[in-house]
């Protein structure tokens, strides 16, 4: 790692801010983005149904009901032919559940019908299937393909404007914005990190700036000018039992 920046070497452009961004993060969440991902699944077509459910709920709530869903739909090709009130019921507590099962099925229609079955590893592709919006295909390529991807939700948004990599609120030129900054490698986790600091750190009401390690250069930030906090001082609360940090959407 490098010296902190003094205060007046304190990155003032977009890319000095990344830079230093990507490396406080990746101690502080330590991971590739398939190991930071909290979505349980086996598959890119196991992981896309998770993401498709994993709208307005939570991570847990996902894996709660997807071993049941997956092992009752093996392949693309039976939730497919799944009966809708059969998926909706299987998938109710994690709300939205008719939209949700009429994504589910006319994705995996989509796949059976134009990919033999198997989720394709392109954007343009992804984003043709029903219930697949440019986060989601995002989530899909860093993650189970480990292809350059930069998923932007609400947290990643939030923290990338806080941080002044972008000014923008639309989330696909916050993609554009970020990726244009941070090198095709760091796409994936950095997002999941965003998205972990976002939740213990940086939220949406309240930015404990005091305690993170982005304070010393962060124009957003709410303390007078000091050294960065040494690794380690995010708190563990919400560590996976692993102690590994895992990255979880809302
Ligand atoms: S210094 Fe404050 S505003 Fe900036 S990223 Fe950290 S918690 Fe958020």
């Amino acid at each position: 790692m490098s010296a902190a920046p003094t205060r007046a070497s304190r990155p003032h452009s977009p890319g000095g801010r990344a830079r230093l961004v990507v490396e406080r993060l990746a101690p502080e969440y330590p991971g590739s983005a398939r190991e930071l991902c909290a979505l349980a699944h086996e598959s890119p077509l196991q992981l896309l149904a998770a993401t498709i459910l994993s709208a307005q709920t939570t991570d847990e709530r996902v894996n709660a009901v997807t071993p049941q869903l997956f092992r009752r739909y093996p392949a693309a090709a039976d939730l497919a032919a799944a009966a809708p009130a059969d998926l909706e019921e299987l998938i109710r507590s994690t709300g939205f559940f008719r939209a949700k099962a009429a994504s589910l099925i006319g994705m995996a229609q989509a796949v059976v019908e134009r990919y033999g079955g198997e989720v394709p590893p392109r954007m343009e592709d992804l984003v043709s299937l029903p219930g697949v919006g440019r986060k989601t295909a995002n989530v899909v390529l860093s993650v189970a393909f480990d292809i350059p991807g930069f998923p932007v939700d609400t947290h990643v948004g939030r923290l990338s404007r806080r941080l002044g990599l972008t000014t923008e609120e639309d989330p696909a030129k916050v993609e554009r914005d970020v990726c244009g900054l941070v090198p095709r490698r760091q796409w994936g986790a950095l997002s999941l990190r965003l998205i972990l600091h976002g939740r213990r750190v940086c939220a949406a009401r309240r930015q404990r700036c005091e305690e993170c390690v982005l304070a010393d250069f962060c124009p957003s930030s709410t303390v007078p000018w000091r050294s960065p906090p040494a690794r380690g001082a995010i708190s563990a609360v919400g560590r996976a039992p692993t102690g590994r940090a895992v990255a979880k959407r809302r």
